[in-house]
């Protein structure tokens, strides 16, 4: 298995060298880069296993492996990237799902249970904002007209055409999930980078996946009354930047007070948008927005730290003699991984590294959408440094080597366990 595991470390770097300048990974989805390395792809499915690859509506791209059993296993992750990207996000699933195919074509035989294999297409959402596209379609979670029509880049093109560009439609989008449901999916694994410092601090080279967190994001406008600095005495002012300042830190102590010590029971609180009007130094800030973003894992927690962030925003408006008004941007359920994959991706991590570290997704991955519909798991592998979407992103070729290895293993638990359904 470390010959597998060294086969797709050299052709992630034979295509990172294909798709990447010195800025980084450059294949952001329905763009020409993109398309070469699918085309990359492509090309290694025909040669290496004389298959062909298959697009849904969606532009997700699929690779199958008949089997003795029509029950499948679908291993998927994503070839897109951010601009100036890492080598691994995305491409590390794929092309450690491809060497699940090429590891039972090898074997001679037919495997006794389907296999596919999927491309995502626009997981990064990069261009466009709508992140999950491709597995979201396929999960029956995107309404594209809805969702996509009004879409537009930085350079003014509009999603629907870089669709058409791409041969496309928005319309065709609606019939990628009966394209899923026609594969007869028992199971999904995705093998990804963790992109956090989680697995680097802990000093494991390999994770296992517990769900990806809820997401809970808001933006708050703080109101009070803009006036001169040198002017407004301190407690006469409505100081709308004070209290989003209150605020912020506030939600600091809401994210340490709800936080265990494992992994596993962290959550996590971040205001990463500040607007302050009217943004000039001798002015006392009469309105202030702030994002808030709130994450955990077990569903009632985040509801907790959300309660919780209001009474926060109440008693810093009051304090500061300002009004609040909360208006929501995306509220995402917690997707808790299926138990039974994840025993056996326990039981591999355990095998390749002697330990089995636990620990939620904080990033949503196509994983989150395929856990709606189908039994999901997955295998992290350590980043380190612990950054992604930047080409500084990176993991040691021991644990890179180590999370093929364990993906593999998964891979072999699943069939076995499917193959006797
Ligand atoms: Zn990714």
């Amino acid at each position: 298995m470390k010959a597998n595991a060294e086969r797709v470390i050299r052709e992630l770097k034979e295509l990172a060298a294909l798709t990447s300048d010195e800025r980084g990974a450059q294949r952001v989805a329905w763009g020409p880069i993109w398309r070469k390395a699918r085309d990359w792809f492509t090309e290694k499915v025909r040669r290496e296993l004389n298959l062909d690859t298959r697009r849904d509506g969606a532009a997700n791209l699929w690779v199958t492996l008949e089997g003795k059993s029509k029950n499948a296993l679908v291993m998927g992750s994503h070839i897109d990237s951010v601009p100036g990207g890492g080598w691994l996000d995305g491409v590390l699933g794929v092309v450690g799902g491809l060497e699940v195919l090429r590891r039972a074509k090898e074997a001679g035989g037919v495997p006794p249970i389907t296999l596919h294999l999927v491309d995502w297409a626009d997981e990064e959402g990069a261009r466009f904002g709508r992140s999950l596209t491709g597995s979201a379609a396929s999960a029956g979670a995107l309404d594209a007209v809805k969702e996509l029509s009004h879409l537009v880049d930085r350079n003014g093109v509009r999603l629907p055409d870089a669709l058409r560009e791409n041969g496309i439609s928005l319309a065709s989008m609606a019939t990628a999930r009966a394209y899923f449901d026609g594969l007869n999916a028992k199971a999904y694994l995705e093998l990804h980078i963790e992109q956090g410092p989680v697995l680097e601090e802990m000093k494991k080279p390999v994770g296992v996946v517990l769900g990806t967190m809820g997401v809970e994001r808001y933006n708050l406008k703080f109101i009070g009354q803009a006036a001169h600095s040198g002017a407004a005495p301190i407690h006469l002012r409505k100081d709308a930047f004070l209290a989003a300042a209150e605020f912020a830190l506030a939600c600091r102590d809401i994210s340490i007070k709800y936080s265990g010590k494992t992994p596993k029971s962290r959550v996590v609180a971040t205001c990463g948008v500040v607007k302050v009007e009217p943004n000039f130094v001798t002015a006392v800030p009469g309105t202030t927005e702030i994002s808030i973003d709130l994450r955990a894992l077990d569903g009632k927690v985040l509801q907790k730290m959300l309660a919780d962030a209001k009474k926060a925003s109440e008693k810093a408006a009051k304090k500061h003699l300002v009004t609040v008004e909360w208006s929501s941007l995306l509220q995402i359920s917690p997707r808790p991984f299926d138990e039974t994959l994840m025993k056996f991706v326990r039981t591999s991590v355990k095998e390749v590294t002697k330990s089995a570290p636990e620990l939620p997704s904080g990033p949503l991955h196509d994983a989150a959408e395929m856990a709606a519909i189908v039994p999901t798991a997955m295998v992290f592998a350590q980043s380190s440094p612990g950054i992604s979407h930047t080409r500084f992103e990176d993991t040691p070729l021991p644990a890179l080597e180590k999370s093929i290895r364990a993906f593999l293993l998964t891979v072999d638990k699943t069939v076995e366990h499917l193959a006797k359904q």
